[in-house]
């Protein structure tokens, strides 16, 4: 009886939470279709000058960007739902890490912002898991502490082993989070300032995309953030 009642508890919230998810997709897929579709239509009706044609196309190229992004992130989290079909390897999270944080150097520059990475560990760690998502896991954790940096800011990567955990630490010196956001922006679309995530070419779904990896791997993520200072995020994963 009472198990029942759980049970059709948890259903209920569950295909809420679907429900919610579905609709939320369409509205953000939406969105930039309408722009690419809008300004199609525009360049193809001749009624834009020829100076002005270059900024449309932009228009497009940009929302067709988003668009990819949107994609690639949900098929990331329906793939994170069913968990069981992910591959794991043995993967060298040393190496992983320096990769990840190389590959984000340009887009450093762009903002002006300086990637630093320390990592006492000479030898190479093994985490038994799923190369893809530990990658994105760094990734989507370093981009934005670029994006919601300020020109001339730092971004610090640092690396270290425990008692069989390895903790990654990513610290910025940008614009915080107010305590009352810290357990919502883990949540699926959740935004603080949804006009920075756009400009900045976010999805709102990255963080929710990093607390799920990190329960696949049986780690941690804990966040220590002060408003006009700076957010940290640490991760701890087990090794093998
Ligand atoms: P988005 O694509 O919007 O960046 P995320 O899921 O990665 O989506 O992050 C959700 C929200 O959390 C962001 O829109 C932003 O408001 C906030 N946020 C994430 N990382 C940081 C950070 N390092 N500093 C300040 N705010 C952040």
């Amino acid at each position: 009886m009472i198990h029942r009642f759980f049970k059709r508890l948890f259903m209920s919230r569950f295909e809420n939470m679907r429900r919610e998810f579905t609709a939320n997709v369409s509205h953000e897929l939406k969105t930039p279709l309408q722009a690419i579709s809008g300004a199609a239509e525009l360049l193809k009706s001749d009624v834009v000058k020829e100076e002005d044609r270059k900024k449309f196309l932009d228009i497009i190229l940009m929302e067709s960007r988003r668009m990819t992004r949107l994609i690639a992130d949900i098929i990331a989290i329906s793939q994170l739902d069913s968990g069981s079909q992910i591959e794991k390897d043995d993967v060298d999270f040393v190496r992983l890490v320096r990769e990840a944080v190389e590959a984000l150097r340009p887009l450093a520059n762009e903002d002006s912002v300086t990637l630093t990475l320390s990592t006492p560990l000479e030898s190479t760690r093994i985490v038994r898991g799923s190369e893809h998502f530990l990658e994105a896991i760094v990734s989507n954790l370093v981009i934005n502490a670029i994006h919601y940096n300020r020109p001339g800011g730092i971004v610090d990567i640092k690396l270290d082993y425990d008692r069989g955990h390895m903790t990654l630490t990513v610290s910025d010196t940008g614009i915080g989070i107010e305590k009352d956001h810290h357990e919502r922006i883990f949540e699926r679309f959740y935004r603080v300032d949804k006009s920075r995530s756009r400009k900045s070419g976010g999805t709102g779904l990255g963080l929710s995309i990093v607390r799920n990896a990190v329960r696949l791997h049986k780690g941690e993520i804990t966040l220590d953030s002060t408003p006009d200072k700076g957010s940290v995020f640490t991760v701890s994963l087990p090794y093998a």
